[in-house]
């Protein structure tokens, strides 16, 4: 049997005024959530926190400078009692009891009407756990039910989201954990998942078994190219009536080709949206130890594709003026080409003993790092057998990372 039986229920506190007694880490963590539902909050405190100070000053709550008087309690609908001060906790229950307002206490919750459950929203769902005065099995309790239902082992997969259509989503750097929630969420709702060779493959293992997975690779290429067949079949599948998605690493739209796949859903009529993924290029020397950006080294980072190499015909790319530029600059596709860059940015003016760090499988079991100076860079390439996927990170960021190999 429950010591301490309740009964739960959903308050509705929207425009209702609520007073919490208190203005410490209690009521930091808990005013927020009232803030949320759109409750009138009132704090009454002669000491607030400098969030719980900001919240008033941008008139989310009004913060009543002082100790608590039980005139305070007038048209209040609930109430928190989280002062450090046993005496204070115990006159605001004992007001409330009066007045017959539920009253929430942080110091003892044997001595409170209501009790505050472990709380997580989902898609529309909240989940709230109490326990008996364990906090931290509720805690554990709600985390589990949240994780199952975005990951979608907790069978609620009936109510899903079926609208047909094409989503876009940026699957990360390669560790199944960097995806976003919404990326995730759309994967386990798709009925059909068209994904590329550099999509996270470990997050495919967990695809409910009734999806069909598209793998691009393996699409035939008859007289259209790949990119055509890609938009041919996330059109053909999305017009009947399924729900498409476009499974891509990092971002689908950074060097992903996303957007002619959203420019084809659009001229078909699909409606198409998308979902952004941590893109490689800021992701994976971010994971390696590397900042894109740091004070007083770079202010600016550049990105570029180096599958063609500097003075090709077809490049889009000023490599002189990237060269005159000090900031970092980030290599994508460019393993191949690099002695070629490389000789570019020091012709342009580079120093030759720029750092560079070459990172290879990012965020994936195998990575690694090459760190080289410009000039040596096509050697240790050679030496260190790099090989495709790799983000080449060229500038002073790569020696705030690795003071001692470029002393
Ligand atoms: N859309 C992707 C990039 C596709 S282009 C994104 O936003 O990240 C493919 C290039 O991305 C590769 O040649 C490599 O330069 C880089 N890349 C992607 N994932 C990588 C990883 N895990 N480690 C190293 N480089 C990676």
């Amino acid at each position: 049997m429950d010591e301490f039986p309740t009964y739960p229920s959903g308050l509705r506190l929207t425009g209702r005024r609520v007073v919490m007694v208190g203005g410490g880490h209690v009521a930091q963590r808990r005013v927020p959530q009232l803030i949320a539902v759109g409750a009138d909050v009132h704090v009454v405190s002669p000491e607030v926190t400098p969030a719980i100070e900001g919240m008033a000053g941008a008139g989310e709550v009004t913060w009543h400078r002082r100790g608590f008087e039980d005139a305070d309690l007038d048209g209040t609908w609930y109430v928190i009692a989280a002062t450090d001060d046993d005496a204070v906790n115990e006159q605001v229950s004992a007001s409330a009891e009066s007045r017959r307002i539920f009253c929430v206490r942080s110091d003892d919750a044997t001595r409170a009407t209501a009790w505050t459950p472990a709380v997580g929203r989902h898609d529309g769902v909240t989940v709230g756990v109490l326990s008996q005065r364990e906090p931290r099995r509720s805690a554990a309790v709600r985390d589990e039910i949240l994780e199952s239902l975005r990951e979608g082992t907790l069978a609620a997969r009936h109510q899903r989201d079926r609208t047909p259509g094409v989503v876009l989503v940026g699957g990360g750097p390669g560790h199944p954990d960097l995806i976003s929630v919404a990326g995730r969420k759309a994967l386990m709702d798709a009925d059909v998942v068209v994904a590329d060779r550099l999509a996270p493959r470990e997050l495919l293992g967990d695809l409910p078994a009734d999806i069909e997975l598209i793998d691009v690779a393996k699409l035939p290429r008859g007289r259209s190219a790949l990119q055509e067949e890609i938009n041919r079949v996330i059109v053909e599948r999305a017009l009947a009536g399924k729900q498409v998605v476009r499974f891509k690493g990092g971002d689908n739209f950074v060097f992903g080709r996303g957007y002619e796949e959203v420019i084809a859903c659009r001229e078909a009529g699909v409606p198409v949206t998308v979902i952004p993924g941590l893109t490689s290029p800021v992701a994976v020397p971010a994971v390696a130890g590397i900042p894109v950006t740091h004070r007083g080294v770079a202010h600016e980072f550049t990105v570029i594709s180096g599958h063609l190499p500097p003075g090709h015909p077809e490049s889009l790319t000023n490599w002189s003026a990237v060269a005159a530029q000090t900031g970092t600059v980030v290599l994508m596709m460019a393993v191949e080409n690099a002695p070629a860059i490389a000789a570019a940015l020091m012709a342009g003016g580079r120093p030759a003993s720029t750092p560079v760090a070459v990172v290879c499988d990012g965020t994936m079991p195998g990575e690694r790092t090459v760190l080289a100076t410009l000039e040596e860079l096509e050697t240790a390439l050679v030496e260190n057998g790099v090989r495709p996927p790799a983000i080449i990170v060229v500038g002073e960021v790569v020696a705030v990372a690795h003071p001692t190999a470029f002393s």
